[in-house]
């Protein structure tokens, strides 16, 4: 595998004509080595940090079957509306204050329009006024380009929009909007002048095959940042009874994800709560960011805790500011 990781490093990239069911098989500690060689080379010893707040819960009219927050589906999640500017402006402060590098407003539903668009925009605009130094990024789901301007104008620089999924598996997870609308989010995001935050959710019932072909998307996509979720099965959910991933399937995804995205961020989003360490083993086999505090509806590990790990682990980080 360090064979194959030098190659990348020296400017080689897989893609679909390639035989790439070496992932499944490979052993399990070479091919890790040979993601974290990459990791090194290409990316640098630079961890991203994340944090969001999801800004409006509950009552999607999506029907997304991992997702807790989706009105087909029958959970114990909070609804509300979108919350108020102020309470914004005050999250990201404290966010900012833990020295952490970005901060998003996170929203459930198909869309953002009317007077909560309005909201973010004014939320956006304030938080860039009083945080100058935390890189603000939007998920908002499937917004039109002249939106996303507005997003951007007030001082928005990535937008979020997952793929999910691959492209065959999409269906079975998903009714009520599409792969190819995803992908036409992912183009409006990146006309309006915004980076891209896109990855998906793992162990959604997919195959190996699925979860190459949508790293192979991704690569295709060029994405800056590719958030990574292992499903934490949330009850009430057609995909409540999931069997969780094992640990060592989780890191053969990441690593599998850092060799066919040699330089983008790897993300680790949900999931690392089955990993009793936090999940250091990850940031030994391709990933080099992580989302960190209280995931959206699961419990994450919070950020002093990750900084700690992170620095024993020979990584740099945004250094808390003096305030
Ligand atoms: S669109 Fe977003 S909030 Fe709505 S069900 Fe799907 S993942 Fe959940």
């Amino acid at each position: 595998m360090l064979h194959l990781a030098h190659e990348i490093i020296n400017g080689k990239r897989l893609c679909a004509e390639d035989d790439l069911s070496f992932f499944i098989t490979a052993n399990l500690s070479e091919l890790a080595a040979g993601a974290d060689l990459i990791r090194k080379e290409l990316c640098g010893d630079r961890a991203d940090l994340c944090s969001i707040i999801n800004g409006r819960g509950g009552r999607c009219s999506e029907d997304c079957r991992f997702c807790a927050q989706s009105a087909h589906n029958h959970t114990n999640c909070e609804v509300y509306g979108f919350l108020p500017a102020e309470k914004f402006t005050e999250d990201c402060r404290k966010i900012y204050a833990k020295g952490v590098d970005r901060y998003s407003i996170v929203t459930a539903g198909k869309t953002l329009t009317g007077a909560d668009l309005e909201i973010a925009v004014e939320s956006y605009r304030r938080m860039h006024e009083e945080c100058p130094d935390i890189i603000l990024c939007a998920s908002h789901g499937l917004m039109e380009e002249g939106d996303l301007r507005r997003l951007k104008d007030a001082g928005v620089t990535m937008y979020h929009a997952n793929i999910e999924t691959s492209e065959r598996f999409f269906p079975s997870i998903c009714s009520t909007h599409t792969f190819a609308d995803k992908l036409e989010e992912v183009r409006r995001a990146r006309a309006a002048g915004m980076t891209i935050c896109c990855g998906g959710i793992l162990g959604m019932g997919e195959t190996w095959e699925d979860r190459i072909s949508m790293a192979l998307t991704l690569a295709e996509l060029d994405v800056e940042s590719i958030p990574l979720n292992f499903l934490i099965p949330v009850k009430g959910t057609p995909l409540g009874d999931r069997e969780k991933l094992a640990p060592e399937e989780i890191t053969r995804i990441v690593a599998m994800f850092r060799y066919i995205n040699p330089t983008a961020d790897i993300r680790i989003a949900a999931g690392r709560s089955y990993f009793e360490d936090g999940g250091a083993v990850l940031f030994r086999s391709g990933a080099n960011a992580t989302l960190t505090g209280d995931m959206l509806t699961t419990v994450g590990n919070n950020t002093a805790q990750d900084r700690a790990m992170l620095t024993a682990m020979g990584y740099a980080l945004k250094p808390v500011p003096e305030i």
